[in-house]
């Protein structure tokens, strides 16, 4: 039987059976409406924030499963956003809205702690599609301690060390470390870590894999004049089990 007119959207739900929560930081008003729209639609729960402090302080309140936060946006950007949250142990999994797909963009974006990005324009469907890679991996059951050398990582806490030192990494950037690290010694192809980290979310074509890989090197190897990420030209990546 038809209760009412409108068709009510099943709730979206992260993994867990939780409701999910939703942070969309955008500036252009029509836009960031229509995303909300949309996401609501889809069963999440939904906030909107028009400037960069805005977002910051909702962000910060640690209330959402995932933000798609834009990177040009009056007052601090995207990537100031970003930064601060990551700075203060806050890992929220965000997605970057870039402009034009343009690289300095997408590496500012990475740097500053993002996990994906999606540049502008882009379809409805595919940013839904990203947000959901984003919150259910965030939601996964993780293994305990895992090491290579003196690489440990602690991914219940989403920690790592090389000896003493703690590096901040972004989530996907941990999710590529922990796959690496996972199977250290065997190579895995590009194909393997976009399906085991973007749930082939991604556009294989895309040097995604390829820039956080160099991000990644550039934390955990380069500061210490290691090289435990080995590039296996036209196969994929390696990482060394002696940890580099
Ligand atoms: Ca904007």
């Amino acid at each position: 039987m038809k209760i009412s007119g409108r068709c009510v959207p099943l709730p979206a739900e992260d993994g867990t059976g939780a409701r999910v929560r939703i942070l969309v930081v955008e500036d252009e008003r029509r836009l960031a409406g229509m995303l909300a729209q949309g996401l609501r639609e889809a069963g999440h729960d939904v906030d909107i924030r028009h400037t960069g402090s805005e977002g910051l302080l909702a962000a910060a309140t640690g209330r959402y499963d995932a933000v798609a936060l834009d990177i040009m946006l009056p007052g601090l950007d995207g990537t100031q956003v970003c930064r601060t949250l990551r700075q203060h142990g806050n890992h929220v999994p965000v997605l970057m809205l870039t402009t034009r797909g343009e690289v300095p963009d997408r590496v500012a974006g990475l740097d500053a702690g993002a996990d994906d990005y999606l540049a502008k324009p882009f379809s409805f469907d595919e940013l839904l599609a990203r947000l959901r890679a984003l919150y259910r991996r965030s939601a996964l059951p993780q293994p305990s301690e895992v090491r290579a050398g003196d690489l440990l990582l602690d991914p219940p806490r989403r920690r790592v060390f090389r000896g003493e030192a703690e590096i901040d990494l972004s989530a996907r950037e941990f999710d590529i470390l922990t796959l690496l690290m996972a199977r250290a010694g065997e190579c895995l192809t590009r194909y393997q870590i976009l399906d085991e980290v973007w749930d082939g979310e991604t556009d294989l074509r895309s040097n995604v894999i390829d820039v956080h890989i160099a991000t990644l090197r550039a934390k955990v190897d380069k500061p210490f004049g290691r090289h435990a990420i080995e590039t296996l030209r036209g196969v994929g990546y390696r990482l060394r089990p002696d940890g580099g």
